[in-house]
């Protein structure tokens, strides 16, 4: 049987608690073989971390995780449909945390499936404690020098804190 592979693109500039759930969640359905994070570049957000820096922070976070788990991280390079496609994917996942995600997590998984019908869009609803949180939030707090605990991994709150000089 062909390796079920799924692929969990993000920007994750940081990863937050919110993208740590959906990472455990999809783990916790144990339904593919190798969950793959890709990180990618968002050209319409400022980005804070290089995507290497992303990468090693990732890695380090879900270290612990792994736990028997085939777990990987990634650069993402080019289109993501591309992506998966090369590596073997089926599944992409993606999280929703508002009518507004929804509209954009459709707009793109609609022409996802026009590129690459053979490959799912899987999309998970927020967990709602994480409902409000968004790498975005996270900076603006860090930057401001609000209190991180609880929206990210005390790794990244440390790797925030040294970022922004707070
Ligand atoms: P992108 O720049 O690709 O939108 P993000 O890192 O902001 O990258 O988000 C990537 C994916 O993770 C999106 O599907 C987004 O909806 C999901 N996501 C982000 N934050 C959360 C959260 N708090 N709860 C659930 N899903 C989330």
């Amino acid at each position: 049987m062909p390796e079920r592979r799924a692929l969990f693109p993000a920007s994750f500039d940081p990863m937050t608690n919110g993208h740590m759930d959906i990472i455990e969640r999809v783990l916790r359905l144990g339904i593919f073989d190798e969950f793959v994070l890709a990180v990618g570049e968002n050209p319409e957000k400022s980005a804070l971390f290089s995507v290497t820096e992303r990468v090693e922070l990732l890695r380090e976070v879900v270290a612990d995780l792994k736990n028997g788990h085939t777990l990987t991280v990634q650069a993402l390079e080019g289109l993501v449909v591309d992506f998966a496609r090369d590596m073997g994917a089926t599944a992409i996942i993606r999280g929703v945390r508002s009518p507004r995600d929804f509209e954009y997590e459709a707009e793109m998984g609609f022409l996802n499936h026009h590129l690459a019908p053979d490959i799912e869009m899987l999309f998970l609803i927020a967990d709602p404690r994480y409902a409000f949180l968004s790498s975005t939030l996270v900076k603006q707090v860090a930057q401001m020098g609000g209190n991180l605990d609880g929206l990210v991994p005390t790794r990244v709150i440390e790797r925030l804190r040294s970022r922004v000089g707070r």
